[in-house]
C-alpha cells in the first residue's frame, strides 16, 4: 500500500463542481495522443550495498555523497552549468502532506513523511534559486495545505514546472525504490509528453544519487499515475496546468531507508539528484509554440498560423496539430518555423481550442499548449435561468434550464453555436443556440440537488437546482391539435406573472400555490386558451388550436410602412400606414408566419434580409395620394399579380373600404424584383386632412383584408370557417363603442367600426371568446357566428 497515494485518494474532490473543473481543465489542455520516442535505457544498476563512508555519516548508514556535492567549488560549478537554462524559469515545489496530515510515520517512529518532504523541498528550492530560477512553494513549514489548492496555486503562479515531493510507503519493510509519476498515460487525451520527459530526467538522476533501483513494473523507473488510480490519477498532477511530476524519492516504511532519511546530508543528496534531473531536462531544451494569427475568424475554415522554435532544432516528424482534440492537417515551413494549420472540417460559431505538440531534436516535447480562437464574434457571457430553482426530489419532476449566450455588446450569439452542458446527474450533451438561446429539461435522479455547467470554450456558467419537497410545484406540456409540442408558448397567471415554455413545450409553475388558478396559455400562430391549474404535479397536456389552421407557418412576410420623404408631408396617412403595418404584423404572426417589420431597418440590413429569404412576401403600406384604397403589384413576377388580386377580393368581401381597381404598376429592382410584392395605399378624403378618429378602424380593416387576401393566396379555404360578429357598447352609457379594440380567443385583435361592430371572417376555432381589451370600459353585447359557405 502506498501511503501518500492513499492520502491523495482521501482528499480527492468529491463535489460535482470539482468534477466540472476537472473536465474543463481536460478540455482546455486536452493533450495529445502521441507516444514518446522510446527512451534511451537508463542503467539503473542493482545497488549492492555500498558501504562507502564519508565524514559526518553514521557508520550504519550507507550512501554516497556525489562528487560534485563534496566541495562548495564543485557544487557551484554544477549549479553554474544549469544557470543559463534555469534562469527566469518558475518552478513550483510542493512538499507533500504537513500540518494536520502527519500520518506517514516510519517503522521506528523516528520520522514523519511530511517532514522529510519539506527538508528535501527546501534544499531543492535553494539549489534552483542559486541557478536563477524563481521558486514558489506550496508550504515552507509544517502547515496544512488542502490538496486542491496546491495545483491551483501553481496554476495561478504561471509556473513552468510543478514538482511534488513525497516519500513512499509499503507493507513490506524491505520494499524500497525510487519512482517519478507523470499524469495519465500515452494514448489518452490527458497525457502530457513533457511531464513524462521531466519524469525520466528526474528519475535517472535521483535514483542514481540515492543509489536506489526503480520499480520493477517500469522500464525506466517512471510510472503513470493511472497505474494507481486508473482514469483519474493524482489530483495534484491532474489539475496542474503545466509540466508536472510527483516524485516518490524512496520508502520511509523501509527500516533500512529510515536510517538514511534521518540524515540531513542524505536529504541534501535527494534534493541534489532532483536538481540534476531538472537541470539536465531544461538544458535539453523545451520547444516553444506560439499563436501567430488573429484569434477571431469570419470563415468557418479559418487560416491559422502557429510558430514553433527551439535552439536545438525542431523534429518536423513530431508535429501534431489539433482543433477541439481532433487531428488537423498542416504545412510546416522549417526555415521560418511557421505551421500553417489546414482545418479539415467546417467549424461551428464560437470558441474552439487549438492545441499542438512538437519535439525538439533532443527528444524533449513542448509543454502544454492550448489557445482558444473564435469563429465569428465569441460569446462573452452565458447566463442560465432555471425554472424552478428548487423542485421536488421525485424523478417525475422536471426543471427547465434556459441558457442565453450574448457577445460583449449583449447581442445574442450566432445560431448554431454549440453550448456544452453537463450535470451531476450524468447528462453530458451539446445544445445549439437559436436566437441566442438553448433549453434543456432536467429531472432529479434521486441523489439530491442537480449541479450543472454550461460552456463554450472558456466562457462558462454553473448552476444548481435544489431538491426540496416542501415547495409548491407543477408542470405540463403545451401541444398542438396533432400532439406536437409547441415551443416557447407563454403561460400567464393572474397578477401578471408570465412563464415561457421551453423549446419542447414544457412549462413549470412553482414557488406559490397555483392549483385552482386560471392561466391563459398563448403561442404565436395559435388561439389562446384559458385553463384551470389542477392540483397535481403533472398537468394534463394543454392543446392549442392553430389560427387559420396554421396556414402561414413556414411563410416569411416582410411588412414595411413607407416613410414620408420629408417631415409633415402627410403625418395622418403616415400614421395610418404605420398602424396598419403593425396590426398586419400581429395578424400574420397569429397564423404562424415569421414577420419582419422593415419600416425602421437600415437599407443595407434590409437588402441582406431580403436576399436571405427569397420566397418571402413583401408588403408595403404606402403614402399614395388617392381617395380609395389602391393595390399596386410590383415587380415582374406572376405571383405578385395573383397576390394583389387576392388582396383586392378580400378587401371587397370582408371590409367596408372602397377599393380602386387593381392598378398594375411594375417596378422594383435588384433583390426586390425577385420577390412576390404588393403595395397598398390608403384612402384619404382630403389632400392634407383626414378624420383622425377613423384611423384605428381603417388601419385594422385594411390589415384584416390584406391578411385574409394572403391566407387565400396560400390556399386557406374560407369555406367551413366562421364569421364572427359582435357589438361592443360603452359600459356606462350603453352607447355603441366606436374604434375600440377587442381580442378573439386571445390571438386575433380587432377594432370596432364607428357603429361599434367588429367582424372576423374565416376563423377556425372551437369556441369563441371575444373580449374587449379594456373590459372595465366596454362590454360585448352580442356575438353572432355563422359558418361560411
Ligand atoms: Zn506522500
Amino acid at each position: 500500500m502506498n501511503a501518500c497515494v492513499a492520502d491523495s485518494r482521501q482528499s480527492l474532490p468529491e463535489s460535482c463542481l470539482s468534477a466540472f473543473h476537472r473536465v474543463y481543465f481536460k478540455a482546455r489542455l486536452r493533450i495529445f495522443t502521441e507516444c514518446m520516442k522510446p527512451n534511451k535505457p537508463l542503467h539503473i544498476a542493482i545497488i549492492v550495498c555500498v558501504a562507502a563512508l564519508f565524514a559526518g555519516c553514521s557508520t550504519s548508514v550507507r550512501y554516497i555523497v556525489p562528487s560534485d556535492l563534496q566541495s562548495p567549488e564543485k557544487t557551484e560549478q554544477t549549479i553554474a552549468k544549469y544557470t543559463s537554462a534555469l534562469k527566469g524559469k518558475t518552478v513550483f515545489i510542493d512538499p507533500g502532506h504537513g500540518g494536520e496530515d502527519r500520518s506517514g510515520v516510519s517503522p521506528n517512529e523516528e520520522l514523519v513523511e511530511a517532514d522529510i518532504n519539506l527538508r528535501v523541498a527546501k534544499k531543492l528550492r535553494d539549489y534552483l534559486m542559486r541557478a536563477g530560477a524563481n521558486v514558489i512553494m506550496s508550504r515552507e513549514s509544517d502547515i496544512t495545505v488542502p490538496l486542491a489548492s496546491r495545483p491551483e496555486r501553481a496554476n495561478a503562479s504561471n509556473a513552468d514546472l510543478f514538482i511534488s515531493i513525497h516519500h513512499n510507503a509499503a507493507g513490506n519493510p524491505e520494499t524500497n525504490y525510487t519512482t517519478v509519476f507523470y499524469h495519465s498515460k500515452p494514448g489518452t487525451a490527458a497525457y502530457l509528453p513533457s511531464s513524462h520527459d521531466l519524469a525520466k530526467f528526474i528519475q535517472r538522476d535521483l535514483a542514481y544519487a540515492m543509489r536506489n533501483p526503480g520499480p520493477l513494473a517500469s522500464f525506466d523507473g517512471t510510472m503513470s499515475d493511472y497505474l494507481i488510480y486508473p482514469g483519474e490519477g493524482f489530483a495534484v498532477l491532474r489539475d496542474a496546468q503545466m509540466t508536472a511530476v510527483l516524485v516518490e524519492c524512496s520508502f520511509f516504511t523501509s527500516t533500512y531507508e529510515e536510517q538514511r532519511l534521518k540524515e540531513a546530508l542524505y536529504n541534501d543528496i535527494e534534493a541534489w539528484g532532483i536538481f540534476h534531473g531538472i537541470g539536465k531536462y531544461v538544458l535539453a531544451g523545451i520547444p516553444n509554440i506560439a499563436f501567430e494569427s488573429s484569434r477571431i475568424f469570419t470563415s468557418n475554415t479559418p487560416k491559422i498560423d502557429l510558430h514553433v522554435s527551439d535552439e536545438h532544432g525542431i523534429d518536423d516528424q513530431s508535429i501534431k496539430v489539433f482543433i477541439d482534440n481532433k487531428d488537423q492537417g498542416f504545412l510546416f515551413n522549417k526555415n521560418s518555423g511557421t505551421i500553417e494549420v489546414q482545418t479539415l472540417q467546417e467549424l461551428s460559431p464560437g470558441y474552439h481550442l487549438l492545441s499542438a505538440q512538437v519535439r525538439n531534436l533532443n527528444g524533449n516535447s513542448a509543454g502544454p499548449f492550448g489557445e482558444y480562437f473564435s469563429i465569428g464574434i465569441p460569446p462573452h457571457t452565458i447566463r442560465a435561468v432555471t425554472t424552478p430553482s428548487s423542485l421536488p426530489g421525485s424523478t417525475e419532476a422536471l426543471a427547465i434550464v434556459r441558457l442565453e449566450a450574448v457577445d460583449s455588446l449583449n447581442r445574442p450569439c450566432a445560431d448554431g453555436m454549440p453550448i456544452h452542458f453537463e450535470t451531476s446527474t450524468a447528462i453530458d450533451t451539446v445544445l445549439h443556440l437559436r436566437d441566442g438561446r438553448a433549453f434543456i429539461q432536467l429531472s432529479p435522479d434521486g441523489s439530491g440537488d442537480i449541479g450543472f455547467r454550461a460552456w463554450n470554450g472558456p466562457v462558462a456558467t454553473e448552476g444548481q437546482i435544489r431538491t426540496d419537497d416542501s415547495s409548491p410545484y407543477t408542470y405540463g406540456y403545451i401541444v398542438d391539435h396533432e400532439d406536437t409540442p409547441i415551443p416557447y408558448a407563454t403561460v400567464r397567471l393572474p397578477g401578471g406573472t408570465s412563464i415561457e415554455a421551453s423549446n419542447s413545450g414544457a412549462y413549470v409553475l412553482s414557488g406559490r400555490r397555483v392549483a385552482g388558478l386560471e392561466a391563459v396559455v398563448s403561442a404565436n400562430g395559435y388561439f389562446s386558451k384559458r385553463i384551470a391549474i389542477e392540483d397535481r404535479m403533472k398537468q394534463p397536456p394543454i392543446v392549442l388550436q392553430p389560427v387559420a389552421r396554421g396556414t402561414l407557418r413556414g411563410q416569411t412576410v416582410f411588412v414595411e410602412a413607407e416613410r414620408p420623404l420629408f417631415l409633415g408631408s402627410d403625418s395622418t396617412k403616415q400614421h395610418l400606414a404605420a398602424q396598419s403595418a403593425g396590426l398586419l404584423t400581429e395578424l400574420l404572426q397569429s397564423s404562424g408566419a415569421q414577420v419582419f417589420d422593415l419600416t425602421h431597418t437600415a437599407s443595407q440590413e434590409r437588402d441582406s434580409l431580403l436576399s436571405a429569404h427569397p420566397n418571402a412576401i413583401v408588403l408595403q403600406t404606402i403614402l399614395d395620394r388617392r381617395y380609395n384604397t389602391t393595390i399596386l403589384r410590383r415587380g415582374p413576377l406572376e405571383s405578385s399579380r395573383d397576390l394583389s388580386r387576392h388582396i383586392v377580393d378580400a378587401l371587397r368581401d370582408h371590409t367596408d373600404l372602397r377599393i380602386q381597381q387593381n392598378v398594375p404598376r411594375i417596378w422594383g429592382s435588384g433583390a426586390l424584383s425577385e420577390h412576390t410584392q404588393v403595395s397598398v395605399s390608403f384612402p384619404a378624403p382630403g389632400r392634407w386632412t383626414y378624420e383622425e378618429s377613423r384611423i384605428p378602424h381603417t388601419a385594422w380593416t385594411a390589415a384584416w383584408g390584406i391578411y385574409n387576401g394572403i391566407l387565400t393566396s396560400v390556399g386557406y379555404d374560407m369555406k367551413g370557417t366562421k364569421l364572427v360578429e359582435a357589438n361592443v357598447v360603452e359600459k356606462e352609457s350603453r352607447n355603441p363603442a366606436s374604434y375600440v379594440e377587442v381580442v378573439l380567443n386571445g390571438a386575433l385583435r380587432g377594432i370596432t367600426n364607428e357603429k361599434g361592430v367588429v367582424r372576423f371572417y374565416g376563423v377556425s376555432l372551437d369556441h369563441d371568446d371575444l373580449a374587449p381589451v379594456e373590459p372595465g370600459l366596454y362590454e360585448i353585447t352580442g356575438v353572432k357566428t355563422e359558418i361560411l359557405h
